[in-house]
């Protein structure tokens, strides 16, 4: 009995040393789920696995309340009924959904409408996995409903109107960026002092990791087969970083690539550059800038980046990498020019 008392009582003394450990030393813990169309992962750095649970689960709530809100694809989603007000009623909105429109806005001012989520008419003419794009005159028909001045918005009411009949607003280019930072603001809120969060190549980090060295993040070679093949890492701390490509969603006919940014000018695929990367200090910004730097190009895209106060990295068609002065302490290049074939 009495062995067994003291059995128990070293028991229990190694169960507290143990937790004792455990609860000064931080470490990393990892979530990951599909959402939002995609691979949405959360890592956090904690001393306790109970507090990582905590913040991590109600972050993803976070996303999933945001999905249900912004799905251009779901007939329930604010986005929906706004799209379904087109030419006739103003939609009165929740303050998450207003806000992500009146950024998108913002973002169109800032690119000269190089970035404008009025193109959901024309996105969802294109399918890539039946491999279908829509004609000339198809285009041209529905090219009178994109402009992003057609969004009224009233913000002491929180209404989005659209002006003409039939237009459609799909979030799609700056959706991923914004979660990514509302993720990164329940993380805070729940007392956690180093995150990572990625939906999908939308991915936003602060704080160190617990050996004290800075996240790194790898962009992916446009050209590669796997999606694992980088050609160059980024150091990350208190940044977030997108990248915009043309190997995402895409399929090639009589060898043009047909892929999902579009230029709202011609609503054809943006051509001349095949992957953008854009660094600065929030994922709304990396995301939409990122998409809006595509569809300007090489020289336009690099200059409306810059003035903007963010950084990018950017492939051309030929294969050339350029990037930004400001990111040369944190890009490692590990590949000189990307081997393009089509
Ligand atoms: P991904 O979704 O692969 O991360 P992007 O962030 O560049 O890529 O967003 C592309 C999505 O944005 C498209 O699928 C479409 O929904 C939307 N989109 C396409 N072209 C534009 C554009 N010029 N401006 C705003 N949104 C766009
Ligand atoms: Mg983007």
């Amino acid at each position: 009995m009495k062995r067994l008392l003291l059995f128990t009582v070293s028991l229990l003394f190694i169960a507290f040393t143990l937790t004792a450990c455990g609860s000064k030393r931080e470490r990393l813990f990892k979530d990951s789920k599909v959402m939002m169309d995609t691979f949405v992962s959360i890592t956090v750095v904690s001393k306790s696995e109970k507090k990582a649970r905590e913040a991590m689960d109600a972050a993803f709530q976070e996303l999933k309340r945001l999905e249900g809100l912004l799905d251009f694809y779901s007939p329930k989603s604010e986005i929906s009924k706004i799209n379904k007000g087109s030419g006739g009623v103003p939609v009165s909105v929740t303050p998450t959904t207003f806000s992500l429109i009146n950024t998108a806005l913002e973002v169109s001012k800032i690119t000269d409408g190089a970035f404008d989520i009025t193109l959901g008419v024309l996105n969802r003419r294109y399918d890539f996995f039946e491999k279908h794009h829509p004609t000339e005159s198809e285009i041209k028909k529905l090219l009178p409903l994109v402009g992003y001045k057609k969004i009224v918005i009233n913000p002491a009411l929180r209404i989005v109107f659209l002006k003409k009949p039939g237009m459609m607003i799909d979030p799609g280019g700056i959706t991923k960026g914004f979660a990514a930072d509302r993720a990164i603001e329940v993380l805070k809120a729940k007392g956690i002092k180093a995150a990572l969060v990625a939906v999908a190549g939308d991915i936003r980090a602060y704080g160190l990791k617990p050996d004290g060295t800075p996240w790194v993040v790898g962009i992916r070679d446009p050209r590669a087969k796997s999606a694992d093949e980088v050609f160059a890492t980024l150091k990350l701390t208190d940044m977030a970083v997108s990248t915009s490509g043309d190997y995402e969603r895409y399929f090639i006919e009589k060898g043009v690539r047909y892929h999902h940014i579009l230029d709202p000018e011609t609503g054809m695929p943006a051509r001349g550059v095949i992957s953008v990367t854009v660094v600065g200090p929030k994922a709304t910004y990396t995301d939409s800038l990122a998409t809006a730097a595509f569809v300007k190009g090489l020289k336009e895209g690099m200059k409306m980046v810059e003035k903007n106060g963010y950084m990018a990295v950017v492939v051309d068609s030929s294969g050339r990498i350029y990037h930004s002065k400001g990111l040369e302490p944190m890009l490692e290049l590990l590949k000189k020019h990307i081997e393009v074939r089509d």
